[in-house]
């Protein structure tokens, strides 16, 4: 009944993200649900002795961003490592790891992370010559931006000596290392080098502060053994700070299938989500598979991870076993071969409202758009990467040429064909606001959405991806009080989303991030 709730935010304008009536002025919550969504009048209604009022005057009031394709628990064990993201020339790089060998004992490894070649002017890999720079007696990890290959210094290849002749392990034509690991070689390795789980579980709150500043109140996050441990563990403790929707990557899916796990289980904290499987690489590595060769590349078409008939046996297993399944494909052929599978595994076995989902699905063509739509399956996009990478000179042209170029990330044909999409960011860079910048105001017209429809995508969207559209998504009485409150107003002025900034951010009801900077 009315005249208990704890918060009754008034006076602003908030989008409810539902069709019917998308727009309200106030709200009003109790625990950690919304009992009133509405007139000032409606939420009012609910005040009572113990009720506090906030008057939003005008500010904008959004559901709170779910980010559906995320790393969380991997970055969370890397708070720390030396990041090359924003080094303009390699040679800044190389020497902001150098930097890092000072306090680092002789024989450590220094780990740098997501250099982008594309953004120096020489457009090089970093190799083994570049990292010897750095450190003769250290060795040296710096793994590229899309987590899909790294480069070692001499002493890393020594420690890495095993990894020669698996695929991804690249030599020149004399048959010595470039230190250069890609695929399987990187995957080996990366197993091998990756931070302990108490690394990882210190570091998550770190990343969860992180994510209220940016508006994000939960994540679906790909996890290994690592992860999903410390993310139960900070559930069972109560530090859990942020939703978690857990996405195992497939190779922990014979031990939970066989347990007899299944997605959705777990509570709006915490929920086995997804099974994450690899079909491509990506464009910047030149692994992304592709129907044609890449540009300036006679023969060279990426790489499918697995043979189709494997990647289709895969998908069954999860499937069958009642897991939802997130396959990555970026290129043409890997949307296909994906596709392909998907089609044939539903209509093996039937399952109502599956929600398979397809992570990146960067360059289908409007036949493929077609066929997930009629197989039921989801489009997890991550509008960022249109600002990273399909601007003049970026990695679609350079990797694909003008033409093919010009036809990546078609959010407007995925929305008329009523593909389900959903959005976030892989963590390159996490931050939903600049992603929408790009959902609005993309290079090419077939890339830009409204900015109401984008935002959907980023709640909504992402709810409905993890079937959790009936608890959280959209602001309306029941559900979570997940919100954000925005400076700047995205409706009036779309274009200048990304320049936006996050006021406060809520979860459950609770006041979990107030920016405190003068205005
Ligand atoms: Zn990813």
């Amino acid at each position: 009944m009315s005249g208990d709730a704890d918060v009754i935010l008034v006076g602003g304008r908030i989008f409810t993200s539902v069709p019917e009536h998308p727009f309200a002025r106030a709200l009003a919550l109790r625990g950690e649900r919304l009992v009133a969504v509405g007139t000032d009048a409606q939420a009012e209604a609910w005040s009572g002795r113990r009720t506090r009022t906030i008057d939003v005057r005008g500010r904008v009031v959004v559901p709170g961003f779910i980010d559906a394709h995320a790393h969380v628990s991997s970055a969370a064990g890397e708070v720390g490592w030396t990041d090359l993201f924003s080094s303009r020339t390699r040679e800044i790089a190389l020497s902001r790891l150098r930097g890092r060998t000072a306090d680092a004992p002789p024989g450590a490894w220094v780990f740098g992370m997501n250099w982008d070649e594309s953004q120096w002017p020489d457009r090089r890999y970093l190799d083994r010559e570049d990292l010897d720079q750095v450190s003769t007696v250290h060795p040296v990890i710096a793994v590229r931006r899309d987590r899909h290959m790294a480069a070692l210094n001499s002493r890393g290849l020594e420690a890495a000596g095993d990894l020669v002749g698996l695929r991804g392990f690249e030599v020149d034509g004399s048959g010595r290392p470039t230190g250069v690991v890609k695929e399987d070689a990187f995957g080996s390795l990366w197993d091998r080098l990756s931070p302990s789980e108490a690394a990882v579980e210190a570091g998550l709150g770190t990343m969860a502060r992180r994510a209220h500043r940016l508006g994000i109140t939960s994540i679906h996050d790909v996890v290994d053994l690592r992860g999903l441990r410390a993310y139960q563990r900070l559930r069972r403790l109560g530090r859990l700070r942020v939703r978690v929707y857990a996405m195992p990557r497939d190779d922990l899916l014979p031990h939970l299938a066989s347990a007899g796990l299944m997605s959705g289980l777990g509570d709006s904290w915490l929920r086995l989500g997804a099974i994450k499987v690899f079909s491509d690489g990506s464009l910047g590595a030149y692994t992304a598979a592709l129907s044609e060769d890449y540009e300036g590349r006679p023969g060279e078409r990426g790489m499918l991870i697995h043979k189709p008939r494997e990647l289709r046996e895969r998908l069954l297993i999860a499937h069958r076993a009642g897991f939802q399944t997130a396959t990555h494909a970026i290129g043409d052929e890997a949307i296909r071969v994906t596709l392909d599978a998907l089609e044939s595994v539903l209509a093996e076995v039937p399952r109502e409202d599956a929600r398979h989902r397809i992570e990146h699905f960067e360059l289908p063509d409007e036949d493929m758009i077609r066929r997930a739509r009629a197989a039921g399956i989801l489009a997890s996009c991550q509008p960022n990467f249109i600002g990273w990478c399909s601007g003049p000179g970026g990695t679609y042209e350079t990797r694909l040429g003008k033409d093919r170029a010009s036809r990546n990330t078609p959010f407007q044909r995925i929305r008329r064909h009523r593909v389900p999409l959903c959005f976030g960011s892989d963590g390159m860079p996490y931050g939903p606001l600049h992603g929408l910048r790009w959902a609005v105001s993309g290079f090419f017209e077939h890339q830009r959405l409204p900015v109401e429809e984008a935002i959907r995508a980023y709640t909504s969207g992402s709810a409905r991806a993890s079937f959790e559209e009936d608890v959280k998504g959209t602001l309306a009485t029941g559900k979570l009080a997940d919100f954000v409150v925005l400076r700047g107003d995205p409706f009036h002025d779309p274009v200048d989303i990304g320049s936006m900034s996050v006021d406060s951010t809520w979860i459950g009801g609770r006041h979990v991030y107030r920016r405190t900077a003068k205005r």
